[in-house]
């Protein structure tokens, strides 16, 4: 096997990114990926005409680092409608956001997510949020859960259990909000300033555009990493790779580098399932938000409405993407969830086929305190061993990419 100078491990958006910075330093790195793609959490597939992303997610438009790497107009981004239909237990009901949508500001006053009361805070703190820089979103919030944080803002419980716990319980994949507010400020902004989006050829056109960035990186992919020691990697068959010019471990570091195995990375967990119904089902690109307690479903959508080269063969009917309330290994999950879709969608009762089920269970690490940037000297475990990846900041695309730009800044410095 070849020298190479620099060693990259994990070909997620960390990684990539790592290898582009290297590249404009006049690097070529060698990335190794453990897996057939590159991508890591950002995979999609194609089942029977669909376009199935491996867990639901959606690209935030306003991410910094989103800017800065991807090109927007390319990856032909379909926007989600801002605002949701709620379920509760007894009814359901459509609110919009009167700041993006002037037209619906009587449907929004009225609409039963919260008093008249929640909703002029929530508009208060849309203002404020916008007026602040991302580094002021988390300053002094990096440790308070978000939970908290509504109570003192003085939001009432409806509001927190029709539209709160759904909403961003469906992005931290937790409803109990114990994420911190910083991520919850950040995130809010972000929706704020920006749209939520879907490439049109699902959400691995993400990482597909960042590889194709790359000129010079030789990119081996099935080629997990056993062990980390100096500046040699050995791979999980026993060769040996040298790397003289330093190693960024773009994957959870622990399993390789013996002195970190006593810090595992927590993982929160995640089940998504894809059903296609015969009949098209009009959502109007709006997320649905479940906060009856008896559902096993935290949201679902309608895919093809907001992308519709999720359904690759045009046919007719819906996709639908569902998903659950926490990740749930059982496998009756599904029969139930389909019970509770067609209870919330009012779908006939023959009109959903099963596609396809995703149990991600590292879909996002568990972090408190979180953090939107570092010192690049904070991500470096050895003389030029360096870590990526969003478990180094915050669970989240942007901090994804800003890590390996960071750690590949890290490296190139020393
Ligand atoms: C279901 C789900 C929903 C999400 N929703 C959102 C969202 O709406 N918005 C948002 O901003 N973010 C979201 N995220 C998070 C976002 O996808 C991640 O933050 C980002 O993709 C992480 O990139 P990464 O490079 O840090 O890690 P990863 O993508 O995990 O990449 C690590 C790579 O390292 C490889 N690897 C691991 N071990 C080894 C080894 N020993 N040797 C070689 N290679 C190895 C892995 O195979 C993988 O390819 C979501 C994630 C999931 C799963």
């Amino acid at each position: 096997m070849s020298h190479p100078n620099i060693i990259i491990i994990g070909a997620g958006a960390a990684g990539l990114v790592a290898a582009i910075e290297l590249e404009k330093a006049g690097f070529s790195p060698l990335l190794l990926e453990a897996t057939d793609r590159v991508g890591g959490r950002l995979k999609t597939d194609e089942v029977d005409g669909f376009l199935l992303d491996q867990g639901f997610q959606v690209l935030l438009t306003e991410y910094p680092e989103v800017n800065r790497y991807l090109d927007l107009e390319a990856l032909k981004l379909k926007t989600f409608r801002s605002g949701g239909h709620v379920h509760t237990r007894q009814m359901h009901f459509r609110f919009a956001d009167p700041m993006r949508e002037p037209a619906q500001i009587v449907r929004s006053a009225l609409s039963a997510v919260g008093t008249l009361s929640d909703k002029i805070k929530l508009a208060r703190l849309g203002f404020k949020l916008r007026t602040k820089s991302i580094e002021d979103c988390f300053a002094g919030y990096a440790e308070v859960r978000t939970i908290d944080y509504l109570w003192s803002l003085g939001f009432s419980e409806q509001i927190v259990e029709r539209f709160f716990r759904p909403f961003f319980g469906g992005i931290f994949l937790e409803r109990e909000l114990h994420t911190p507010a910083a991520m919850f400020r950040f995130i809010f902004k972000m929706f704020g300033a920006g749209s939520a989006a879907l490439p049109a050829g699902g959400i691995e056109a993400i990482p597909k555009q960042l590889a194709s960035q790359l000129k010079t990186t030789e990119i081996r992919c099935n080629t997990p990493v056993r062990n980390v020691s100096g500046t040699t990697v050995t791979l999980a068959d026993g060769q040996e790779v040298d790397a003289p010019g330093g190693i960024i471990i773009a994957c959870p570091p622990e399993q390789i580098l013996p002195q970190l195995a006593g810090t595992p990375t927590e993982w929160k967990g995640t089940t998504n399932l894809y059903f296609y119904s015969n009949r098209r089902l009009k959502e109007n690109r709006l997320i649905n938000l479940v906060s009856d307690p008896t559902s096993l479903i935290n949201t679902f959508c309608v895919l093809d409405e907001v992308a519709p080269s999720y359904k690759v063969n045009q046919q007719g009917g819906s996709l639908i993407s569902v998903t659950l309330r926490d990740m749930m290994i059982r496998e009756s999950v599904i029969g139930q969830a389909e019970q509770d879709l067609l209870r919330h969608s009012r779908l006939p009762n023959d009109s959903l086929k099963f596609l396809a089920r995703y149990d991600v269970t590292q879909s996002l690490p568990k972090l408190s305190p979180v953090a939107y940037r570092h010192d690049p000297t904070h991500c470096r475990v050895a003389d030029r061993i360096f870590l990526a990846g969003d478990h180094q900041l915050n669970g989240s695309l942007d901090a994804a990419l800003r890590s390996g730009r960071l750690a590949a800044e890290g490296l190139l410095s020393v």
